[in-house]
């Protein structure tokens, strides 16, 4: 593929709108140009896409997988490129490069060696939905539903030549602190605001490292009027750890010590992942050495489609797109990133 016609692509994929939920028109025009490529596809009940090109050697299947769904304000993507390469939105909205990077590199690497007729060996190609919200689509797919053994997932932050071979998992929580209400200033001494006791629950327990774990309050919300003594308070957070243990830990640490201010529920999260086959990552970095980039092994600390990849007997790296600022409105690629991921996904896919 061109340049050109990998960056056509990329403003296909980013002009088609795919907020978390919406996934469907995304997930057609991906499906269309599977099977022009001669893939067979499949959709299964949590609404991901499944591809698969039979090999033209025997070799293992690999697969390659990024997410469609993107966060939000991601409707209506306007592609700006500069006179540098460049690739922006106009402000209003996010880019849309994570992960529609990730997608146009599969499908220009795909497109490249049918192009080319080249021999491969079988292939095969996972789009996630939901994968923005607690990785959701991939945390449905069914236990056998994927040929592969091993996989590359197209969707991490950094340069590309960065290869995670871990990530953490991730637990939220809600905190419920109750006080007593009173009017405020004819019996205040009535109340018990509930703000003074979520502070000594927070200053009790402050946020931060805990190790190799993290937690965090992320929001907080109570009160009514400011002539009322707040009688309710609501936190909610987050712990994260690559160490299943302490995510454990740190669970009950949080409970024992707010069960007398209030009660902590445990909401949505993942499980964290590690990749333990150095073969896997040698042969990455080898890939990406023959291709011309600097393999870095790094640490991740936010999940991806990995965490739940890999618990379905599937050995998976997760690597770097090159964009950057992902999440806002200022996301950015460059028109290199494009070309050079396609690249090295091509390398990977005939290695
Ligand atoms: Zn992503």
């Amino acid at each position: 593929m061109t340049p050109q016609k990998i960056f056509e692509l990329f403003c296909e994929l980013v002009t088609t709108d795919s907020p978390t939920g919406d996934e469907a028109l995304l997930r057609e025009k991906l499906q269309q140009k599977l099977q022009s490529f001669g893939a067979e596809t499949e959709v299964d009940d949590a609404g991901n896409l499944r591809g698969f090109l039979p090999g033209t050697l025997e070799l293992p299947v690999k697969m390659f997988s990024s997410h469609m769904d993107t966060v939000e304000p991601g409707r209506g993507v306007k592609v700006i490129l500069d006179a540098d390469g460049r690739i922006h939105s106009d402000g209003t909205t996010i880019l849309g490069a994570d992960d529609k990077d990730g997608i146009t590199a599969i499908l220009a690497a795909l497109e490249s060696i049918r192009a080319k007729n080249l021999p491969h060996g079988p292939l095969e190609f996972l789009f996630t939905v939901g994968e923005e919200k607690n990785l959701n689509g991939a945390a449905r797919i069914n236990p056998g539903w994927l040929r592969s053994k091993f996989a590359w997932v197209i969707d991490g932050p950094g340069e590309i030549g960065t290869i995670y071979a871990n990530g953490v998992g991730k637990i939220g929580f809600t905190i419920d602190v109750k006080g007593k209400a009173a009017h405020a200033g004819i019996c205040p001494e009535k109340g018990i605001n509930a703000f003074v006791l979520a502070s000594q629950g927070i200053m009790g327990m402050q946020p931060g490292n805990f190790g190799d774990a993290t937690m965090n309050y992320g929001n907080i919300h109570g009160g009514i009027a400011d002539n009322v003594v707040p009688d309710h308070v609501t936190l909610t957070g987050e712990i994260r750890s690559s160490n299943p243990a302490r995510i454990r830990e740190l669970q009950k640490k949080l409970c024992d010590h707010w069960k007398q201010w209030g009660e902590v529920a445990f909401t949505e999260g993942y499980p964290p992942y590690e990749l333990e086959n150095p073969a896997l990552i040698r042969h990455t970095e080898n890939v990406l050495q023959a291709a011309g980039y600097t393999p870095h092994l790094k640490r991740f600390f936010a999940g991806s489609d990995a965490n739940y990849i890999s618990k379905l007997g599937i050995d998976v790296c997760l690597l770097a797109t090159g964009r950057a600022q992902n999440h806002t409105p200022a996301e950015t690629t460059t028109l290199e990133n494009l070309e050079n991921l396609a690249f090295v996904v091509e390398r990977l896919m005939l290695s």
